[in-house]
């Protein structure tokens, strides 16, 4: 299988496994017990705490351990919206965000919060001077993502941050959370004042499933919205997952040592042998301003679910739009908001490098495509030339 969907999931990183290997078979206490085999887990995890909190670029004490990137959008939302005071409360965030944020808003609209959703324009970025002008004294909450999963565009989280803290430093009572989960290992972590509370995913960084981040400033009032023991500072009750933090520790360390042009390198071949073979195909975004590993492209004329059919086929994965709605035959919400027609945005593809592709992988997936798009596209015109016949 030859894997370009790594927006979606990353493989495991065999460091990792090897990492994680000793803490399944070797740290099994309970990091809340007294005794030397709960202290041998505290350790462990206070390690791994430090070290991600200096790849993330806050303090150990701001780092809270989540289940996922998931949980850590839902505590970022609910644990500070539901713990601010006020009746009228509003908040501000995007219509490309994940739906990992956009659910727990839209259930905020149904407590009562008045919640405004700015759109983005064709390259798929929000706008800091439209953001700012929706901005109310009631405004408690901005959440904008750091870099989109499907395009790639890369917000301006430190304007937004700057702003913010502009705001907070005359008086009132507002936060950032950003969801970094994809930007986390792909490029480099906000420089403080960043985000007031930022998400991440160990799944998205070579580690396994169900470990997250939520980055928490000091004095950020959030309330923990699972409820149960005082772990994490009162952040997040359970038990924490040893293992899963430890794996994650030794991801980051192992992202902070790739070399950024790899996946860019192939990312710009990748396109250039697929526009420069293929018509009418379109870069979903802008070249710029986007993750080096993403490439989202619109094949007019294409149905984007049968050429990733015609490619799984063939052992290649890609993704149309957010792995999380395909089997739903949806067209992207993020597509959508740049301005894409729904024909336009069920004629898109997402492919997304990583770590381990090479050059040779590359020009695999991109041959195929080239193939596969003028197979799709004369079978689709041969039907439509018979029935003017009939
Ligand atoms: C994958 C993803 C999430 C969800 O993270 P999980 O760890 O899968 O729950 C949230 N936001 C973005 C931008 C993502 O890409």
């Amino acid at each position: 299988m030859l894997y370009f969907d790594h927006n979606a999931t990353t493989p495991v990183a065999p460091e990792v496994a090897d990492a994680m290997d000793v803490a399944l078979r070797q740290v099994f206490g309970n990091p809340s017990s007294t005794h030397r085999a709960g202290q041998h887990a505290r350790q462990s995890v206070e390690n791994a705490r430090r070290s991600i909190a200096s790849f993330l670029r806050v303090t150990p004490a701001e780092v809270v351990f989540t289940s996922g990137g998931t949980e850590s959008n839902n505590l970022a939302i609910f644990g500070l919206m539901r713990n601010l005071p006020g009746d009228r409360k509003h908040a501000v965030t995007t219509v490309i965000e994940h739906p990992a944020a956009l659910e727990p808003f839209r259930q905020l609209e149904r407590e009562g919060v008045d919640v405004t959703y700015l759109g983005a324009d064709a390259a798929g970025l929000v706008n800091v001077k439209e953001l700012e002008r929706h901005l109310r004294p009631e405004t408690v909450m901005v959440s904008v993502m750091h870099a989109n999963n499907e395009t790639g565009a890369i917000q301006p989280i430190a304007e937004i941050a700057a702003l913010v803290h502009r705001l907070r430093g005359a008086g009132q009572s507002i936060y950032f959370h950003s969801d970094g989960v994809q930007a986390v290992g792909k490029i480099e972590a906000p420089a403080q004042p960043g985000p007031d509370l930022y998400s991440a995913s160990a799944h998205k960084v070579y580690a396994p499933k169900g470990t997250g981040i939520l980055a928490v400033r000091k004095g950020v009032p959030l309330h923990g919205i699972q409820l149960g023991g005082r772990h994490e500072r009162e952040r997040r009750a359970g038990t924490e997952n040893v293992p899963g933090i430890m794996g994650l520790a030794r991801a980051l360390e192992l992202c902070a040592t790739d070399d950024p042009h790899h996946v860019a390198s192939l990312r710009d071949r990748f396109e250039t042998q697929v526009l420069s073979a293929l018509d009418e195909v379109d870069l979903n975004g802008s070249p710029a301003n986007r993750l080096a590993n993403t490439s989202n492209l619109l094949f007019r004329g294409v149905s984007g679910e049968a050429l990733l059919i015609a490619l799984d086929v063939q052992g290649m994965a890609v993704s149309t739009g957010a792995a999380c709605s395909s089997g739903a035959v949806e067209p992207s919400h993020v597509l959508l908001a740049m301005g894409r027609t729904r024909e336009e945005a069920k004629s898109s593809v997402r492919f997304s490098f990583g770590r381990y592709n090479s050059e040779q992988e590359v020009d695999q997936v991109a041959g195929a495509v080239i193939a596969s798009v003028r197979r799709l596209r004369a079978t689709r015109k041969a039907p439509a030339r018979e029935a003017q016949l009939v």
